[in-house]
């Protein structure tokens, strides 16, 4: 068939995935996918790993079906094609391809067997088996774990990406597993999980977590003490290294070197590499760009501002850690105002605390009221989603029955945006409830808007100022 065709074809397939997952999925499943042929109704799909097509075939397998059969007829089917990395030399790559177990087959067909990754049967020079039982203070906090990470939407992917390469180090599609969001969101937490979870099931594995301001540090040490090699040897010796915080890194040439070839050899080695920043791998700057692509060969994953139903959850974790119990009411009062942060939402129920052993008062509604009023700047009646759709139009000089048109002009849709993120943040209305709102839109588009707020509020100084200004005035609003 022409080549076209099968481009085609998955183009098509894309758009109807698209529709039907949010956009964080659909970047981190499909966007990697290349269609490679179409013979006789199969159109055969290449996946980057073994890891990533079972992935597809556990979450994605009816989605896939339907779509399959919407482009190509009942007769479509699927086929994948695993590509098989040669990591020692960069750039070439063997596509293997099998008959899979896939949409439409017959399920008789044997499940596949992986091919045998190449670069496992070279030997590792650097990792000398006495060094192996060096014991090195991995630096993690023990209270920091999957148990104690509430999981909610904003946060699943990350988790689910984590947790796989905990129980999996360095085997995974996820290597480098990179974990970003807005600070206070709980990306330490996470990744010490990691550290934490490999510990307690490979106590032989060398685990070691290093915040990437350390790290820098120990290199200027290094540099300082003309012992270059001695901080390399340490890291080669590592099988699940966790930096934490990699947007310091930026503008440090001389430090993202050296990082750059550790990265390389554990990575070769087939060794965990995980990575967090407060900002989207995308829009960091004053980086090597070959680090960047090298961030990019794994799975990033972004964790959300908390839901309120989340918010609720943390809450009740951190109260029994504490061992208090509060009012309901006076729990849900914190989970309406602080909605941003997870460390503020923490810090809310220890100034609580403070507060009531200060003044000898029992912990109430009153009392939280004028706790509060020291971290948001209203303490709020619920907004509305008419009242916040108004506002923002107002604000951007917009007539609000824009908003709920189908215009898709610039200003249009940026301003309907903001209102989604808004109301997402500041009401409890269900995303499928935000969408009615808007000229009946559905909860996929509502999940879009507030991640491409949430997104220019991190590249965009003066978006992030108008944001802020947005908030204070609908919080103002209602009090
Ligand atoms: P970040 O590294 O993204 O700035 P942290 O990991 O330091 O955020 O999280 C801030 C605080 O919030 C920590 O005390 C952490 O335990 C807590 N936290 C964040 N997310 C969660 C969650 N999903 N469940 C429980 N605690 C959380
Ligand atoms: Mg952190």
């Amino acid at each position: 068939m022409a080549e076209v065709d099968y481009t085609a074809v998955w183009e098509k397939c894309l758009e109807i995935i698209k529709d039907n997952i949010n956009t964080q999925s659909y970047q981190t499943w499909f966007e990697p996918i290349r269609p490679i042929r179409l013979e006789k109704n199969v159109l055969t799909i290449q996946v980057p790993s073994q890891f990533f097509y079972e992935w597809l075939e556990e979450h994605y397998v009816s989605l896939l079906r339907k779509t399959i059969r919407q482009t190509l007829g009942a007769e479509g089917r699927l086929e994948y094609s695993v590509i098989v990395e040669n990591n020692f030399e960069e750039g070439k790559s063997y596509a293997v391809s099998f008959p899979t177990s896939s949409v439409e087959v017959n399920p008789k067909n044997p499940p596949v067997s992986m091919p045998v990754n190449i670069s496992r049967a070279i030997p590792n020079p650097f990792v000398i088996p006495g060094l192996k039982k060096v014991s090195i203070d991995p630096q993690l906090n023990p209270a920091y774990t999957f148990e104690n990470f509430v999981e909610g939407e904003s946060n699943r992917m990350a988790r689910s990406a984590a947790y796989a390469a905990a129980m999996k180090p360095g085997q995974t599609a996820f290597n480098p597993i990179l974990i970003h969001s807005n600070s206070g969101l709980g990306k330490t937490h996470l990744v010490q999980a990691i550290g934490n979870q490999v510990k307690m099931n490979f106590p032989n594995k060398i685990v070691l977590y290093v915040n990437a301001e350390k790290f820098i540090s120990q290199y200027v040490e290094a540099v300082k003490d003309k012992n270059i090699t001695d901080f390399l040897n340490f890291y080669r010796l590592i099988d699940v290294l966790i930096v934490d915080d990699i947007h310091f890194l930026s503008d440090k040439e001389k430090t993202q070197d050296a990082f750059f070839h550790i990265f390389n050899e554990l990575h070769q080695a087939n060794k965990q590499i995980v990575l967090t920043s407060d900002i989207p791998p995308k829009d960091l700057k004053g980086f090597e760009e070959r680090l960047i692509s090298r961030f990019k060969w794994g799975l990033s994953a972004e964790i959300l501002p908390p839901e309120y139903d989340t918010r609720m959850a943390i809450l009740h974790v951190k109260m029994r850690k504490e061992g208090i119990e509060l009012p309901q009411e006076v729990i849900e009062y914190i989970a309406h105002n602080i909605t941003s942060n997870v460390r503020e939402l923490e810090g809310a129920l220890v100034s609580l605390l403070a507060q009531s052993t200060l003044n000898r008062k029992e912990i109430d509604l009153a009392l939280a009221r004028q706790m509060m009023k020291n971290f948001v700047r209203s303490v709020s009646k619920e907004v509305s989603i008419e009242s916040i759709q108004k506002l923002v139009c107002d604000y951007l000089k917009i007539p609000i029955d824009q908003v709920k048109a189908k215009t898709r002009k610039r200003e249009i849709v940026q301003a309907r945006q903001i209102a989604m993120f808004f109301s997402k943040e500041m009401t409890k209305s269900s995303l499928k409830s935000i969408g009615m709102h808007f000229g009946g839109r559905d909860h996929s588009t509502v999940i879009h808007a507030v991640q491409t707020v949430n997104d220019l509020m991190v590249t965009d100084k003066e978006f992030k100022g108008h944001i802020e200004e947005l908030k204070k005035r609908i919080s103002m609003s209602t009090s």
